[in-house]
């Protein structure tokens, strides 16, 4: 189905919880989220009544994210009823890939197709300071255990900060040996961990992607590294979505950007977020939401359908450069 401006909408963004075992700055505060009433945390058979009923405006692909999406209960269950939706053509997640080595061959068996694993930087003491509680060994093996299950492609989020000084070209060097699809995606200044009162970081931080493919190549030329090249239309990984993917030349992976200040791609907008209190949101950045947790249980599907219809009303042309929100990262499910 299309919304007011045009654009097919076939993509929802699921967040099972705001919790997470991590505590990134950019994302969440360092004593992590109120936690949510239990009523107020949408149940697995909630988020599956919800999806079914989102298959018939059209939706086709979902992502879980969180939060830490692999921390809530039941999970593997509803990757497994998100796969016998026969509308549904494929399942991706979006995690910190702390808990892949124990759960990817369950989730892999369960139908999950994709996983982007987050990490922003290859120096351990930087991980602890970015995450606040991690280990960078425990991402590293995610990545390991992703690829073991087999999935493919892994594609490995890394948000860009100016402030962090991250070692770019040592970030891009991981699609070179192995299939993995590095994606650097610009900070965005959202929510209450931005400021002063935050991480510090405002829009003077974000790396434009113009940018950081120049600083990676010259930086490449200095190692005496062929340049980044772009990917051809085969080497790109499934569901390249708003990247533009680069490659160096015989690489078993790529290098992609993902510019949602610099170059936005509203134009192009597919989605749309449910939040794990159960709040449909037609823009990352607008905090216009519709309340579909309150549809479903005292209206039933009629009345979801319903809020997807007004979300799909709602959905703005673009975000005009207006970044601000009132809830966090971990809210709203990246
Ligand atoms: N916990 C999972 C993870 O980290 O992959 C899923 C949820 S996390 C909110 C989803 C994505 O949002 C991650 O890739 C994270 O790096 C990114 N993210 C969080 N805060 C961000 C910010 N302020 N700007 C850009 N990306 C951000
Ligand atoms: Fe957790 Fe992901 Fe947010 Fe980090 S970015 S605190 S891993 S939800």
């Amino acid at each position: 189905m299309k919304d007011s401006h045009g654009r097919v909408i076939d993509y929802l963004r699921i967040s099972l919880t705001d919790k997470c075992n991590f505590r990134c700055i950019y994302c969440m505060p360092a004593e992590g989220v109120c936690p949510m009433g239990h009523d107020e945390l949408l149940r697995i058979e909630e988020i599956e009544a919800i999806t079914r009923v989102a298959t018939r405006i059209g939706i086709k692909s979902v992502r879980l994210t969180g939060g830490e999406p692999l921390v809530r209960k039941g999970v593997v269950d509803l990757v497994q009823a998100l796969n016998d939706m026969p509308e549904i053509e494929n399942i991706s997640m979006t995690t910190n890939g702390v808990l892949l080595p124990k759960m990817a061959d369950d989730l892999k068996q369960a139908g999950l197709s994709r996983v982007n694993i987050s990490l922003d930087t290859l120096d351990p003491e930087q991980f602890e300071f970015i995450t606040r509680v991690g280990k960078i060994e425990s991402t590293l093996a995610g990545i390991d255990a992703a690829l073991e299950a087999g999935f493919n492609p892994v594609k490995i989020n890394a948000v860009t900060v100016r402030s962090l000084n991250q070692d770019f070209l040592a970030f891009a060097k991981l699609s070179i040996d192995r299939p993995l699809h590095v994606r650097f995606i610009e900070y965005m200044p959202v929510g209450t961990s931005t400021g002063s009162d935050g991480t510090g970081w405002g829009k003077q931080d974000v790396v434009p992607s113009e940018e950081l493919l120049g600083i990676i190549n010259e930086r490449a030329r200095e190692e005496g590294l062929p340049e980044l090249v772009p990917a051809g239309n085969d080497d790109k990984p499934i569901g390249w979505g708003p990247a533009r993917y680069f490659e160096f030349p015989g690489a078993k992976g790529t290098v992609g950007f993902i510019s949602p200040l610099s170059r936005h791609f509203c134009s192009e907008c597919n989605r749309l977020r449910l939040t794990a209190d159960g709040k449909l949101r037609p823009c990352l950045f607008s905090d216009r939401e519709v309340d579909v947790r309150t549809a479903l249980r005292e209206g039933g599907e009629e009345a979801v359908y319903n809020c997807f219809l007004e979300a799909l009303n709602l959905k703005p042309d673009e975000h005009h450069d207006k970044v601000g929100t009132e809830r966090n990262m971990s809210q709203i499910g990246g």
